[in-house]
């Protein structure tokens, strides 16, 4: 069921840039995006779009290329298809306060049949075109809001991970610290999501580092 009134209802539109929450479509209609999202803990989330929304699922450990890794997804509200765009600072205090990077974009389609019975029966199999994740995958549902993301066998099938080898906005190639120092964010809080060695990235891990090792010495 498309609805965005918990997406209203969570968050106040007059403190957060997130987008207001208008139903639409696409151009074809199968949109997907996956948001790195550093707020009280780092998750990506993986959205579908379908009837004018974003079906969306939070996943604490970001997708995994490996067929053999189940990752939890778990399943949260509805999202406004603007939101596919959206890369910024929540405030501190607000809902889901914290950096969020565009980490993925692209187009899905249903491996069989309509998406609304895949979601409904609780096992989705999808395939991603995305710039980072591609190929086939499934969401399964096992209790309540709980789903699996599990990559299916095919050609894109891999060990490597793509969060650790691809760390940055598909975007704006920029790393979550970055972000929130072009935003006004907290940019401490943003670099611990980032890795150590991004190239090119230092000075923001620096400047972090220095401030932690300063505040534990004092
Ligand atoms: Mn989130």
């Amino acid at each position: 069921m498309a609805s965005l009134a918990d997406y209203k209802k969570k968050r106040r539109f007059e403190k957060t840039p997130e987008p207001p929450p208008e139903e639409k479509s696409s151009e074809f209609g199968r949109m997907f995006v996956v948001q790195k999202h550093r707020a009280s803990h780092l998750h990506y989330d993986l959205r579908l779009e379908s009837d004018g929304v974003l079906k969306s699922w939070a996943v604490p450990k970001g997708p995994s290329a490996n067929p053999s890794v189940k990752r939890l997804a778990r399943a949260v509200e509805d999202h406004p298809l603007d939101y596919a765009q959206f890369e910024g600072v929540i405030p501190a205090g607000e809902y889901g306060g914290g950096t969020v990077m565009v980490w993925d974009r692209g187009t899905y389609e249903t491996a069989d049949g309509s998406f609304s019975d895949a979601l409904a029966k609780g096992e989705i199999k999808f395939s991603l075109r995305g710039k980072r994740l591609k190929g086939a995958w499934v969401l399964v549902r096992t209790t309540g809001r709980n789903w699996l993301l599990i990559k299916r066998r095919d050609r894109y099938a891999s060990e490597v991970d793509l969060t650790i080898v691809k760390p940055t906005s598909v975007l704006t190639g920029r790393t979550l610290a970055e972000i929130a120092r072009d935003e006004g964010g907290d940019v401490e809080k943003a670099a611990t999501a980032d890795p150590e060695d991004v190239p090119g990235r230092y000075q923001v891990r620096r400047r972090a580092n220095a401030r932690r090792a300063g505040r534990s010495r004092g």
